[in-house]
């Protein structure tokens, strides 16, 4: 029973579910529970003896809860009522210091503002005063000296000092205010000028805002003050420069080149009806008209140019030699192009090279028997060819115009021969597949005529051979006829001077990075040079050559591999190395 009623007071399990009582625990500690506020109001303002309040209370007390208890209970209640307003005072009083801490610290900020804004006036009635003060002592200097050039360098130390203190006390004050001396001590601050030693805070307080007028500028305003006490405006002399604009230009890079500056520049584009930046590029007509403007000799330059200056470089007579001549082959599809590169090469190549694995980098080189050097580009089809002479590399010497004995002129073949006369190359025809039962090659002399290519045979100029690739047939009468042919074209290069090639193929190699074949062209490209093809650029780490061999240097019409290049350049690409 008894334990039922201890149980009873922790927990309000009677009608005290909504208001508030205390709980008290050992040691002093206390927890408010929530108790009905209701009942609050019938227990406290009963007065007289606690049997009367015990009997009013007794309606509404529950059942098993004795005297004792209810005592208890009261009690419990008049402590948390006294504590309730004891907390109340705590907040207010709490509340009442947050309040003054605030007023103090708006105070604080208001006062440092108004000392922010008294040190800015008095740097400005300074500065003005400076100002004011030169001009008197510059009038007064001129007056004194007739001498004309008297005041200029004893003014002169002055633009270069007074800029380092500007916060400070400039130079020609100095004499002037010794009168002042006894005042500063009292309002240092007042007319901005430092007392005594410069420390970081003065000097970072100085500062108005933060941010300092640049020496240039304190050098243009005293510059400004000199010339208005000398009396009228003595115009800088105007230096007149030759700009170079290229095809477009930044504006400040223009302001650059003129030596003016990008405000004044923005200024006269804005006034001309353009509104730019500094950062925006205009184009070289704009330019010109500003460079103008600003009394400037303008230059123009364009991107051209530098390919021009490579370009320009020419050769004189006696330093060129003889150099192998370039050959491709076309012809239609299946006539055989591919497998005479193959025939050429396994008989001259692999023959002479004991064993030598031959690599494919898109052109090769052979020896004929009777000593002459051919370069074969190893890249048979139509589409090559015109790539190439569509980015201006003029790669070919002499066109072997492959026919099969057994076909006849196909449309590709009519289309070689139109690719050969547009870029001017002499042809040779081949009439292949000769071994062949079919094998018909006056039929494809007489189909040639109609293509306007009239072979030797039928007294023609047009030197036609009859081959077998797979017999190797007529292969060496082939190759005379193409180093006669290079003779009549008397080919000529300088292998004294820096290379310039093209690029017959190109690739991303695994291994290596990008890789690509070159067909030196003029001039030596060796080991090392730094050199610009296409759009990318590169330095020579290796040559390969196409038995797969590194070399040290690459002349006239030898093709080879280079190594070093920073991106992968496209075939056609004309090298230079620069
Ligand atoms: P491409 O398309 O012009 O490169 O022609 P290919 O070189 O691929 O040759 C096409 C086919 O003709 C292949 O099957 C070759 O074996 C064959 N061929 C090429 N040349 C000769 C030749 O001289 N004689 C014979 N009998 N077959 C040849």
């Amino acid at each position: 029973m008894s334990d039922q009623d201890g149980k009873k007071t922790l927990g309000l399990s009677g009608g005290a579910r909504n208001g508030r009582v205390n709980q008290s625990f050992s040691r002093g500690r206390t927890k408010s529970v929530v108790v009905e506020t209701k009942r609050k109001r019938v227990v406290v303002p009963k007065p007289g003896s606690s049997g009367g309040g015990a009997g009013g209370e007794a309606v509404k007390r529950p059942s098993g809860v004795s005297d004792a208890e209810m005592e208890r209970r009261l009690k419990a209640l008049q402590a948390a009522k006294s504590r309730e307003a004891e907390e109340a005072e705590n907040r207010a009083r709490e509340e009442r210091e947050r309040e003054e801490e605030r007023e103090r610290r708006r105070a604080e900020i208001e006062a440092k503002e108004r000392e922010e804004r008294e040190r800015e006036e008095a740097l400005k009635a300074k500065e003005e005063d400076d100002q004011r003060r030169l001009a008197e002592e510059e009038a007064r200097r001129t007056a004194e000296k007739a001498a004309v050039d008297a005041p200029a360098p004893a003014k002169s130390a002055d633009p270069q000092r007074a800029p380092v203190n500007k916060p400070g006390t400039p130079t020609p004050r100095r004499d002037k205010d010794r009168d002042d001396k006894g005042g500063r001590g009292k309002a240092p601050e007042r007319d901005g000028r430092r007392t005594g030693k410069l420390t970081v805070n003065q000097a970072l307080a100085g500062r108005d805002g933060g941010r300092q007028r640049s020496m240039a500028a304190m050098k243009r305003k005293q510059e400004r003050a000199r010339q208005k006490a000398m009396g009228g405006q003595v115009e800088r002399e105007k230096i007149v420069r030759d700009v170079q604009v290229p095809d477009s230009i930044i504006v400040s890079e223009l302001a650059n080149r003129m030596a003016e500056r990008v405000a004044d520049v923005v200024k006269a584009l804005m006034n001309m009806g353009m509104m730019v930046t500094q950062n925006q590029p205009v184009d070289q007509d704009t330019a010109e008209l500003i460079v103008e403007e600003f009394g400037h000799n303008m230059v123009r330059v364009s991107d051209s140019d530098v390919e021009q200056v490579i370009d320009s470089v020419e050769d004189k007579p006696e330093d060129l030699v003889s150099r192998p001549p370039v050959i491709t082959i076309m012809g239609h599809v299946d006539h055989g192009k591919t497998s005479l590169l193959d025939a050429i090469r396994n008989a001259k190549v692999v023959a002479g090279e004991a064993g030598g694995i031959t690599q494919h980098i898109g052109a090769y080189q052979v020896t004929t028997d009777k000593g002459a050097v051919l370069s074969f580009l190893d890249t048979p089809g139509h589409a090559a060819f015109t790539s190439m002479r569509a980015r201006g590399a003029q790669v070919t010497d002499i066109v072997v115009l492959v026919v099969a004995a057994d076909d006849a002129v196909m449309p590709q073949t009519v289309e070689a021969i139109n690719h050969a006369k547009a870029a001017g190359v002499p042809m040779i025809v081949a009439i292949n597949k000769i071994d062949r039962p079919a094998a018909d090659p006056n039929k494809v002399r007489t189909d040639l005529l109609q293509h306007e290519v009239v072979v030797e045979g039928m007294s023609g100029d047009v030197q036609d051979v009859e081959v077998s690739a797979i017999t190797g047939q007529g292969l060496d009468d082939l190759l005379d006829a193409i180093a006669l042919q290079a003779e009549i074209l008397e080919l000529k290069a300088n292998p004294d001077r820096s290379a310039s090639g093209a690029v017959i193929e190109a690739q991303l190699d695994v291994g290596r990075g990008p890789v690509a074949t070159v067909l030196v062209q003029n001039g030596t490209l060796k080991q090392g040079d730094i050199f610009v093809v296409g759009e990318q650029w590169g330095k020579v780490r290796a040559l390969v050559d196409d038995k797969g061999e590194r070399v040290k240097e690459a002349g006239p019409s030898v093709p080879v591999e280079v190594l070093g290049l920073n991106g992968t350049p496209e075939a056609g690409d004309v090298l230079n190395v620069v």
